[in-house]
């Protein structure tokens, strides 16, 4: 990232207010409508009327200057190259519909949302004499890749244009695995393709916009139960899935990846009934994700007697996802099973993948004071609560040299833009982590720790309620001890079981603060 420290700064600021307008959304219902939202007022140091140039005929077109930019009327643009604007109530907020692809606009947040991924905006888009502005990245990360066409600004003449670039020719390279009942499959690029994704029963289809693809020497082999055939030329690719089964999709960067989740669909979904949103049709506790710490090269912290945090992280988790499966009937799915490396996004990606409802990760504890000892349940947070946090943090954050260090350019933009994506969970995932401290407590009589927050990497790209677990002190000799005896281990397993328990019932049921999450 190339955006010096400062600027950041800003921007992870207003980022947070524009989140905090997204999440407060009910909250504001009770306002009156006509009142004019502050975040929503855009300062402009210049404007006036420019015109749109598409295919060479010229529409007006209304343009604002800010000290960040260029700012557009966003209207006459989706009346020229098509989709649908609507807007929200209260006009909080727009969308912008473009084919299957889906935008929410946040006049006042520098940031976009489309599905669950959430990309930052240079400026935020505002609202002058009752028209959306929006600057000239948002037309880009939404016709731009929809339609394959690039916007460029001549700011002498206030003109728009509206241009087909020339068209790249990219090689893609297919990859699919099947785990735990989903089959997932990755396109990847060496650099972002313009494409669009149209669906038909069975059927999901990359059309390649602008550019085309060069596929493989040799075609995909497909042995899988749920994914047919995988066909690929210059103009698309075709999934054909295995009958009643769906797949979502989403993107990952550097390199450019686009990914297929594969799964079959319980029951048969009624072709016109309306999209419901995800969090109000998730209101259950289906799958818990169960993240065993460390593994393979990393060993995590040894204890006095030489014991691995790794291998009691394995032990603890393996018998903690069977428990919950006997007691609560839920699905779970461990991030590890054996003694591997296992990169930190892997872990979250996992969660994401296998559509977790929890994410935990168990950890054991180091502290370089003597006699340290209790757990300490943790939730994400952009700022540690304390210095022992961010040292924690710190920490379990450390993979060898594989992940860019905290502190770093590239660090601190995923972490603000991963913080996002938990943050709509932040409340649950606040819940879930004293509920577990509490048992914990109460259970072993554990010196009480607390609950705290701090930027843990793990917990970063899990789009559920998650929290890490430190769940004791293995550099204290006593504990290690402990933790070694299988009776304590059951123990503390039991506890953990108690915690989520009690999560999903707060949570199933709506009552309690678990289900305070919007
Ligand atoms: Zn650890």
């Amino acid at each position: 990232m190339l955006l010096s420290r400062p600027v950041k700064r800003r921007l992870s600021l207003r980022l947070l207010a524009g989140l905090l307008l997204l999440v407060s959304g009910p909250l504001l219902a009770q306002e009156d409508p006509t009142e004019k939202d502050p975040a929503a007022a855009v300062v402009l140091t210049g404007s006036g009327t420019g015109s749109l140039v598409v295919s060479g005929s010229a529409t007006p077109l209304g343009f604002g200057t800010t000290a960040t930019g260029l700012l557009v009327e966003l209207e006459p643009i989706v009346s020229r190259l098509g989709g649908r604007l609507d807007v929200g109530p209260l006009r909080q907020s727009y969308s912008l519909a473009i084919g299957e692809t889906q935008l929410v606009v946040v006049p006042g947040s520098p940031a976009i949302t489309s599905g669950t991924e959430i990309q930052p905006l240079s400026q935020p888009p505002g609202i002058v004499d009752g028209r959306l502005l929006v600057p000239l990245e948002l037309l880009e990360r939404s016709y731009g890749a929809q339609l394959g066409v690039t916007f460029t600004w001549d700011e002498a003449r206030g003109i728009l244009a509206v241009e087909r670039p020339q068209q790249r020719e990219l090689p893609v390279e297919v990859g699919l695995v099947h785990l735990q009942g989903v089959t997932t499959v990755v396109l990847q690029f060496p650099e972002a393709p313009r494409y669009r994704i149209v669906r038909s029963a069975g059927l999901y289809e990359v059309v390649l916009v602008g550019d085309r693809v060069v596929p493989p020497a040799a075609g995909p082999q497909v042995q899988d139960a749920l994914v047919r055939g995988i066909e690929i030329s210059p103009e698309r690719i075709r999934l054909e899935l295995a009958p009643d089964c769906a797949a979502e999709s989403y993107t990952l960067q550097t390199p450019f990846r686009l990914v297929f989740d594969v799964f079959r669909e319980t029951a048969p979904a009624a072709p016109a009934a309306p999209i419901v949103p995800r969090e109000s049709a998730r209101r259950a506790i289906r799958t818990v994700v169960i993240d065993p710490g460390h593994g393979g090269k990393e060993t995590g912290a040894i204890g006095p007697a030489g014991s691995a945090e790794k291998e009691l992280a394995l032990l603890l988790s393996t018998a903690l996802a069977a428990r919950l499966e006997q007691t609560l009937g839920v699905r779970t799915v461990l991030t590890r099973t054996e003694d591997i490396d296992l990169a930190l996004d892997e872990r979250s990606a996992l969660a994401n993948q296998n559509k977790a409802d929890l994410f935990l990760s168990i950890h054991l504890n180091s502290s370089v004071g003597r006699g340290a000892v209790g757990a300490e349940t943790y939730f994400l947070s952009l700022q540690a609560s304390d210095q022992r946090a961010a040292d924690a943090a710190a920490v379990e954050n450390y993979v060898g040299a594989a992940v860019a260090p905290a502190g770093s350019d590239d660090f601190e933009l995923q972490l603000l833009l991963w913080d996002l994506a938990q943050s709509q969970h932040l409340a649950a995932s606040q819940r879930l982590a004293t509920l577990i401290q509490e048992e914990l407590n109460r259970a072993l009589d554990l010196r009480d720790r607390g609950v705290k927050q701090a930027p843990f990497r793990v917990l970063m790209g899990a789009a559920m309620p998650a929290v890490l677990v430190e769940v004791g002190f293995i550099s204290t000799r006593d504990e290690e001890q402990r933790l070694r005896s299988p009776e304590y281990r059951a123990q503390l397993v039991e506890t953990l079981v108690r915690a989520v328990g009690r999560f999903k019932l707060e949570y199933e049921t709506g009552a309690g603060a678990a289900a305070g999450a919007p």
